[in-house]
């Protein structure tokens, strides 16, 4: 009937939002990668549960989409919010190919907004979210990407640094980012933002660039303008530069 592809946020629990609980609570099935749905089903014991591993994820939109045609209302749930990296998009298109179906989009807070809570207020200017990761985009445009950005001088804040199979990649980018912008820039990250063990860094670009991240980490690196206070990652809006 409805498929609801619903943002959990960063750790789920008490980061899901009222309309996400509501549509939890009004679903038939739940579906989602196994990770994510550890972190919501002891609060839906009653609920009928389906996982699917990582990098399964056209599968699991077909499930999703094919559950929701057969008359159901599914939750398909997605870490931070599903418009971001997420499955939103997917379950559009594989809806296509399937009789219509109502689909909702129900936002949450993503790992940027997230992570920047725990470091203080990194992103309070202009900013640009880039994926390290080249599973689905050729690590040229991520390049094109990073120096565009780095060029504008737009704070950045960057999903999937690293992965088993590309633990050098935070280095590559950090390596691009040095050619343009000094290495006392302003930069830190977040580790399991939300999650037990969540632990937050503050360090400049040079350092970052030798830090060792994993891909349950986001990354931030300032602006020309950003600084340290009382150990908080700031970048100013300009109000009292404005004054002065
Ligand atoms: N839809 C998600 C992003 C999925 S991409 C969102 O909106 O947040 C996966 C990447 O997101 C990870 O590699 C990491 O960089 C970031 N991420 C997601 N959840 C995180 C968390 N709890 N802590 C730190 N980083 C997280």
């Amino acid at each position: 009937m409805k498929l609801s592809v619903i943002g959990i946020g960063p750790g789920g629990g008490i980061d899901l939002t009222g309309r996400a609980r509501a549509a939890l609570d009004g679903c038939d099935a739940i579906i989602g990668y196994t990770v994510y749905v550890d972190l919501l089903k002891n609060d839906y014991p009653d609920k009928e549960i389906k996982t699917t591993p990582m990098r399964k994820e056209v599968d699991r939109c077909r499930m999703a989409v094919e559950e929701a045609a057969a008359g159901r209302n599914v939750a398909m749930v997605c870490s931070g919010d599903p418009g971001v990296y997420g499955m939103a998009g997917l379950c559009y298109e594989v809806a296509q190919e399937y009789a219509p179906i109502e689909i909702e989009v129900i936002p949450g807070i993503t790992a940027a907004c997230g992570g920047a809570a725990v470091l203080g207020a990194p992103l309070m200017h202009d900013f640009a979210v880039i994926s390290l990761s080249d599973l689905l985009t050729p690590w040229e445009k991520i390049e094109a990407r990073l120096k565009g950005a780095a060029a504008a001088d737009f704070v950045l804040c960057l999903y999937n640094p690293a992965s088993h199979k590309r633990p050098d990649y935070l280095q590559r980018a950090c390596d691009i980012l040095l050619a343009a912008k000094p290495a006392e820039t302003v930069c830190g990250f977040v580790r399991s933002i939300g999650r037990e063990g969540e632990a937050a860094t503050v360090l400049t670009l040079g350092e970052l660039r030798d830090a060792e991240v994993d891909m349950f980490t986001t990354v931030f690196v300032g602006n020309s303008q950003t600084k340290v206070i009382n150990g908080k990652m700031v970048t100013p809006r300009g109000y009292l530069q404005r004054e002065q």
